[in-house]
């Protein structure tokens, strides 16, 4: 078998540099020059997954096909590579020490002392290489998440460092990624902060290979080659990651500075024909759109934009699949139950609610759903944003006046929305949700079916509740298509409206699947729609 090669990915100086980007942007230059690649995190937190952070916290929860609740670093990943995540490729530090207590309280270290050196890193070492031991890839990427300097993270930046030691040259190598600031008053460029990071990451013991460093400005010869003088890099190894309007433009910089060349280089491995034609056509949909439409996204987290991280990069996909920008109105749920839709809802051409859990703000995102559905503005709701259209349906339509989810009011009699059969008696928060891939089947003759053009699908689901079957009869009665059911008959996974342009609910995630260069098909017709809304009321 091949040896496979080891790319680490450290961050210095600052955290949100955008290492996610960079090791996407790697991994995605590589994979286009023919090498099967995949991408890894290590988080340093105690939480065994970020399932139970709260958004504010954390952003998003990535969920894969295999139920793994993840980082959503993992969705950068998915989106520039095309290629699906599983399990294996986000290890938390919470996992780490849940394993080795588990081993140990089994008695499998008996007589031993059980200690960060070796047991925990040699447990960090087993999961980084785990990937690798498929034999699928060629090159494994692995970032560690934190900065260098963290306490948090030193157990993984030692269990790295013991790895590419014992991987030896050219099979492992060390990218790290710092900032060069540029100082406004001198109107220079700094690079101490680098300096400093490279000299912590040589007192744990790691030389890195290659330095990517993030600046506003162009890094001129002289100022590469005081960063390579200071930190045992080559000078051709030194490259700037310069900013740029779009994160997918990133891979195209990096490309023009032959990142992936020298890596190439350094791992020994052939330097074979770059093919970006799709992507490249992509970026310069998404830098040059023909047309803008203005889309709302009400929810609850709407100050941190990367609580909604899948959704917001699934309307990118989407809008240069549509040779349009989508102009994003972020819309808190809170402020429209407080104020009402009308002034929220003014020149926008399609609403979108978000998933969510607990009561705050649903009857914002209840009477934002009814606005649009009676003035037939196209709307897509995903998951809690699927269940708050039912409860709106059921109240305003069928005259349940007391319908809700009893995930909000466990005594209403009208409870359309439930806990799902399976929920019941489940005690415990970590990982119990209804989670990961799911098949759905599709109805004919639905706007659901003309948006994916098949019939039988999967997707990605992260929830406790579900549609009450009881109302099922009630909501058809009064024109609510149930237009995507499990194959067993007994979910109700889709629903859409028979008497509206483009009304789609979803109880799973589609914007888990949506990827650069294959925008998900229920986006992809939602931003279509709303085009065409657009285009009606301009008009007139
Ligand atoms: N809170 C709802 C449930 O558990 C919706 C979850 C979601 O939007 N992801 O079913």
């Amino acid at each position: 078998m091949k040896q496979t090669k080891y790319i680490f990915v450290t961050g210095g100086v600052v955290s949100s540099l955008g290492k996610g980007i960079a090791a996407s942007s790697i991994g995605l230059l590589l994979k286009s020059r023919g090498f099967r690649v995949t991408i890894q995190k290590f988080d340093p937190y105690i939480n065994v997954d970020p399932g139970t952070m709260n958004p504010f916290q954390h952003g998003e929860v990535y969920v894969t096909d295999d139920g793994a609740e993840t980082d959503l670093d993992l969705g950068h990943y998915e989106r520039y590579l095309d290629v699906s995540m599983s399990k294996l490729n986000n290890t938390t530090t919470g996992q780490v020490y849940n394993e080795v207590i588990t081993k140990e309280r089994r008695g499998d270290y008996l007589g031993a002392t059980v200690q960060v050196v070796p047991h925990i890193t040699d447990e960090i070492k087993r999961r980084m290489t785990a990937l690798g031991e498929t034999g699928d890839y060629d090159i494994i990427i692995t970032e560690i998440g934190g900065t260098v300097g963290d306490i948090e993270s030193l157990p993984f930046l030692e269990a790295m460092r013991q790895l590419v030691f014992k991987l030896g040259k050219p099979n492992a190598l060390n990218i790290h990624l710092t900032l060069v600031p540029f100082i406004r008053s001198s109107g220079e460029l700094k690079t101490k902060p680098t300096q400093h990071s490279v000299k912590t990451l040589l007192e744990i013991g790691v030389q890195p290979d290659i330095l990517l460093c993030r600046s506003e400005h162009p890094l001129d010869h002289d100022l590469r080659a005081k960063i390579a003088l200071f930190s045992n890099v080559a000078e051709d190894s030194v490259f700037e990651a310069r900013d740029v309007p779009s994160i997918y433009e990133v891979p195209i910089v990096f490309g023009r500075e032959k990142i992936d060349e020298t890596i190439l280089r350094k791992l020994h491995l052939p330097i074979r024909r770059l093919n970006m034609q799709g992507w490249t056509a992509f970026v310069s949909r998404v830098v040059h759109p023909q047309r803008n439409v203005r889309i709302a996204l009400c929810g609850k987290y709407v100050q941190l934009h990367d609580a909604y991280k899948s959704i917001s990069e699934a309307f990118v996909h989407a809008g240069a699949a549509n040779n349009a920008r989508v102009e994003l109105v972020w819309i808190d749920a809170e402020d429209v139950q407080k104020h009402g839709p009308g002034q929220y809802m003014k020149n926008i051409s399609g609403l979108l609610v978000a998933p969510g859990f607990g009561s705050r703000g649903v009857e914002g995102k209840i009477s934002a759903i009814q606005y649009v559905r009676e003035k037939h503005i196209p709307f897509f709701g995903i998951c809690l944003g699927m269940q708050c259209a039912v409860i709106e349906y059921a109240r305003h339509v069928c005259k349940l006046r007391d319908a809700n989810s009893t995930e909000f009011n466990k005594k209403t009699r009208h409870n359309v929305i439930d806990l799902m059969e399976d929920q019941r008696g489940v005690e415990t928060k970590g990982a119990t949700m209804r989670l990961g891939s799911y098949p759905c089947i599709l109805k004919k003759g639905t706007n659901t079916y003309r948006a994916y053009r098949e019939q039988f699908i999967r997707e990605r689901h992260r929830h406790r509740y579900e549609l009450n079957n009881d109302f099922r009869l009630t909501l058809e009665s009064k024109g609510m298509v149930m237009s995507g059911i499990s194959p067993d008959g007994k979910l109700v996974e889709m629903i859409e409206l028979s008497n509206h342009p483009w009304f789609i609910g979803c109880q799973f995630h589609p914007e888990l699947k949506s990827r650069a260069t294959k925008p998900h098909p229920l986006f992809r017709a939602f931003v279509h729609a709303a085009l065409e809304h657009q285009k009606k009321h301009s008009k007139h």
